[in-house]
């Protein structure tokens, strides 16, 4: 079995996590119905519109989204 020749240093261990276990943003599409910010592939938070028809009757106007 393979066995690591020398121990990792604190800057080569750091430097990999910092590239590999970081926080992806989330991917923002504008919404073609009213323009909101909204994810991708989900029924837009504002107007409750997807795929060009309305599917979610008038959600409640949130004051402050907490979804993230
Ligand atoms: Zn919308």
């Amino acid at each position: 079995m393979a066995v690591p020749k020398r121990r990792t240093s604190r800057t080569a261990r750091k430097t990999r996590r910092a590239n590999h276990d970081k926080v992806a943003a989330p991917a923002l599409t504008r919404c073609s119905n009213c323009g909101e910010v909204q994810r991708p592939h989900r029924v837009c938070p504002a107007c409750g519109f997807y795929n060009g028809q309305s599917v979610v009757a008038k959600p409640a106007p949130a004051p402050a989204s907490t979804e993230g």
